[in-house]
């Protein structure tokens, strides 16, 4: 669970965040959001949230996670719209071409996003605290596992998304 993740679970059941610990921390928070921010905005992505963000319902089930990394909303919500579709007969191949084309590129952007973030390591801050003296702070800002394990549980699953776009195009296409 994220931190955001947290904060809404602590709403949701209704504990909340002291403002007075949140205070201490903010420097030192700043920073590790500034270097996780890339990451957790890609993530934010591919990660499912609670509710559809169409129909507000809950997101539970395995469809569900397919229909969001293809259509970013619920498997409900994509059987409507294929039934409205069906019925206008909108839709055509040619959009749905464009469409999970377009789809195809914002995954590899995705991928090759969170490669990025692997590849950049841990990192490593120096601030002057004495101009004179020369003395400087360090802070080490380690990524932890946990984050790293999120972004290849991302990448898996992001490849498996292409695969099915890629089942799709050919399906248009022959
Ligand atoms: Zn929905």
């Amino acid at each position: 669970m994220n931190s955001e993740d947290r904060a809404l679970a602590n709403i949701l059941s209704g504990k909340e965040n002291k403002k007075k610990i949140m205070v201490g921390y903010e420097g030192k928070k700043e920073k590790a959001k500034d270097i996780k921010s890339p990451l957790t905005d890609i993530m934010a992505k591919a990660r499912m949230p609670w509710f559809c963000p169409k129909c507000d319902s809950i997101m539970k089930k395995r469809l569900d996670r397919k229909m969001w990394m293809l259509f970013d909303h619920c498997f409900e919500c994509q059987l409507e719209e294929e039934h409205k579709m069906r019925v206008e007969g909108t839709f055509e191949n040619y959009e749905k071409r464009k469409f999970f084309l377009n789809r195809r590129s914002a995954i590899d952007e995705q991928i090759d996003s969170i490669k990025d973030w692997l590849k950049a390591g841990d990192s490593t801050f120096v601030e002057p605290v004495n101009i004179d003296t020369g003395f400087v702070h360090v802070e080490k800002y380690e990524r932890p596992q946990e984050l790293i394990d999120e972004a290849n549980e991302a990448l898996k699953q992001l490849a498996a998304t292409k695969n099915e776009v890629n089942t799709i195009l050919e399906e248009l296409n022959g």
